[in-house]
């Protein structure tokens, strides 16, 4: 049956709180209202994940959520495109790129940004952690360099204290010290295994060679997000096992668990 639209309802962001309102709208359609989702990109992180990713323990894929799907499962529209003002008294979304987009009803939620202007040096020396693509392509080439060269010092400073600090600088050093571990285990196969050791095989040898510290603190992340210790735990042990016949089994668990953090993360909200 077809049902008027008596509604526009804009959401200008597609982070962590759009992705629950607009898991909210799948569930729970609004006869009437028509959503739209405008997002700068079509995917976001799960920021719950993103230190494991850090840590290397996850693909960028694994960690991040695909808004496309996400806007088919609430049957939103979904522009991808930076939105630079507002035009109040017309009710008009202004885009970089397409015409204004019309709402009645409008939620603002564009996320955080350090105050990189207002700090002396931050702009020139520091990487915010906001956005979060960002940060990534900063942290890709910092290990890509220190694969190249591990024998280099490397300092990182983090400023900010806080659980998402913490977190960072413990993925951080757990990374490096895989690229480290994995190089002196290479050195024992042969200088061959060293000048093939790109940074697509260091995610490989994060998961075959249970380099002590980067197993545990995976089992940890999974476990805790997860809710359940035992059950994280247990299942990233069988998952730990060789490569060869078992890696595919492996890869499929661990997706699984995946795919249980991301449904726990969402179900965690209320009805
Ligand atoms: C390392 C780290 C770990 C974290 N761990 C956790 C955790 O375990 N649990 C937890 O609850 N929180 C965690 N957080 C915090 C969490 O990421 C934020 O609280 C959350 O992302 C805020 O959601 P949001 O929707 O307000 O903004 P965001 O998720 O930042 O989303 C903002 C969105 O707006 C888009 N956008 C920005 N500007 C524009 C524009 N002009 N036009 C169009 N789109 C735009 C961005 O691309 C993005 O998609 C962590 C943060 C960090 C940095």
């Amino acid at each position: 049956m077809y049902t008027p639209i008596v509604k526009d309802l804009v959401l200008v962001g597609g982070g962590h709180s759009h992705v629950i309102v607009l898991k909210m709208l799948g569930m729970r359609p609004i006869p009437g209202v028509r959503i739209t989702l405008i997002t700068d990109a079509s995917d976001t992180p799960y920021s719950g994940m993103l230190p494991g990713h850090i840590a290397g323990f996850y693909s960028r894929d694994e960690c991040h959520i695909d808004l496309r799907s996400l806007a088919n499962f609430a049957q939103a529209q979904l522009y991808i495109d930076r939105v630079v003002g507002l035009d109040l008294s017309n009710n008009k979304v202004i885009c970089a790129n397409r015409p204004p987009v019309s709402f009645d009803l409008l939620s603002l939620d564009i996320g955080s940004t350090p105050a990189t202007i207002s700090v002396p040096g931050a702009a020139e020396y520091a990487i915010p952690a906001k956005p979060v693509a960002q940060l990534l392509t900063y942290w890709e080439k910092v290990t890509e360099n220190f694969a190249q060269n591990p024998q280099q010092v490397i300092k990182i400073a983090i400023v900010g204290g806080g659980v998402g600090g913490v977190e960072l600088a413990l993925s951080m050093q757990a990374n490096l010290q895989g690229i480290i571990s994995q190089r002196v285990g290479s050195r024992g196969a042969g200088e061959q295994g060293v000048e093939e050791q790109g940074t697509g095989s260091r995610e490989q040898g994060a998961r075959s060679k249970g380099a002590g510290s980067r197993e545990q603190g995976s089992r940890e992340q999974v476990s805790r997000e997860q809710g359940s210790r035992e059950q994280g735990a247990g299942a990233r042990e069988q998952g730990a096992g060789s490569k060869g016949a078992g890696s595919r089994e492996q890869g499929s668990r661990e997706k699984k668990i995946i795919r249980i953090c991301k449904s726990i993360y969402f179900n965690v909200i209320p009805n």
